[in-house]
């Protein structure tokens, strides 16, 4: 029998991502998969149940779908309550910034897999990787947030009216998102600079045609797997202190800084805020309820200080282009899915690589390296 495949509608405030579009549906089904939608389920990413129903899937109610699904597919974390013992859920789960959740799924008895834990440097796990989908999203509508806030040209125009000067834009992290931000910023026109605590990333500024910044203060911060480490306190310090220079230099920053299940680094205080020019523009997209890198963001606000600068608190992004977004997702999570079926059914195999990063629940414990070693700490 087919294995039955449910997609949720996303309940998360202000969430209109959707796990699996309707191009996505044939695919699965070509490979043994029976797709329930629950209704409404696309419609905040302008996807209506009906082109679902064309595509192959199913339309069914919120009960129907957590009770027959096997494996049900979200985009982050809401619907896990939901869940019975035996079904898997696969989303971006979060599980090192939620590790007790985990431990609680694992006791239910449902399967929790999380494409955050993907192995991001495995060439064939780079169609799966939804972490780069989404922040390659977020960069580039960073850069439209911060343009369209900001109420000079980006680019250099000279008129009969007059010669503007383009809009110089400093963009703090240089990963994925920052990279995709600097490149729009400078498709329009703006004057780019870049600073990231990993070296490595200069080279790639650079290529884009954007200035790298180099700090004095701290040394480099490469971590594990591509990532940054978690700077001390004093190098935090140090860091913002030195970065407040060319903050108050800049019309437009954009934040992008994160460390893999840890709070976002603090770069811009809010002296520093007060230091910047009215008008100026700040883009936090690391905005979230544990804290962003700029010390008076608000998640999902938009604050203008007394100085006349405007800080958007902009964790959310991909939310905000949900059609793109759900698009990529669904194209990651269903390559996903097909990895982890054999023979039309879900197939734990914790020896491969893949199932090894983000399988995070399964026969009632916590399975992911990190993910218990975390528990364990807390214990
Ligand atoms: P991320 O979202 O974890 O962090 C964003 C950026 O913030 C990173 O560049 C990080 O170095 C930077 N950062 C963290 N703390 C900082 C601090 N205190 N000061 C300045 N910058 C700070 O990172 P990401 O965008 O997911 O990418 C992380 C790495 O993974 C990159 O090296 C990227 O190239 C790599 N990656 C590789 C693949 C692949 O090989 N297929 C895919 C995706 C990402």
């Amino acid at each position: 029998m087919a294995v039955q495949v449910g997609v949720v509608k996303e309940t998360a405030a202000g969430e209109r991502r959707v796990a699996l579009t309707p191009d996505a549906v044939p695919r699965l089904r070509d490979a043994g998969v029976e797709v329930m939608v629950e209704s409404g389920a696309g419609a905040s990413a302008w996807f209506p149940d009906e082109d679902y129903a064309q595509a192959g899937a199913g339309i069914v109610d919120t009960d129907t779908l957590y009770t027959r699904a096997e494996v049900v597919l979200c985009v982050n974390q809401a619907p896990l309550q939901r869940l019975r013992e035996g079904q898997a859920v696969i989303g971006l789960l979060a599980p090192l910034l939620n590790p007790a959740l985990m431990s609680e799924l694992a006791g239910r008895g449902i399967t929790a897999i999380s494409l955050d834990g993907l192995p991001r440097t495995l060439s064939r796990a780079q169609g799966m990787d939804a972490l780069t989908s989404q922040s390659n999203i977020a960069g580039y509508k960073a850069a439209l947030v911060a343009a369209d806030t900001f109420e000079r040209f980006f680019p250099l125009l000279i008129t009969a009216a007059g010669t503007s000067k383009p809009a110089s834009v400093l963009v703090l992290g240089a990963g994925v998102a920052g990279l995709q931000a600097l490149g729009t910023a400078r498709r329009l026109g703006a004057i780019v600079r870049a600073y990231d605590v990993r070296p490595q990333s200069k080279g790639e500024v650079e290529s884009l045609g954007a200035q790298f910044i180099e700090l004095a203060s701290v040394e480099a911060g490469a971590g594990e797997g591509g990532y940054a480490r978690a700077l001390t306190p004093e190098e935090q310090a140090a860091q913002a202190a030195e970065l407040a220079e060319h903050i108050a230099k800049h019309d437009v920053v954009i934040t992008t800084a994160q460390v893999p299940g840890r709070r976002p680094p603090l770069m811009v205080t809010a002296d520093t805020v007060k230091s910047m020019r009215a008008g100026s523009v700040i883009v936090d997209m690391a905005a979230s309820d544990l804290g962003g890198n700029v010390e008076i963001s608000q998640p999902g606000e938009t604050i203008v200080t007394n100085n006349g600068v405007t800080v958007i608190g902009a964790g959310d992004l991909p939310a905000r282009m949900p059609t793109s977004a759900s698009n990529a997702y669904a194209r990651n999570i269903s390559a996903l899915l097909l990895h982890l079926l054999a023979d039309g059914e879900l197939r734990i195999d914790l020896d491969d690589e893949i199932q090894r990063g983000v399988v995070i629940t399964h026969g009632g414990s916590v399975v992911q390296e990190t993910t218990a070693k975390l528990l364990e700490g807390a214990s």
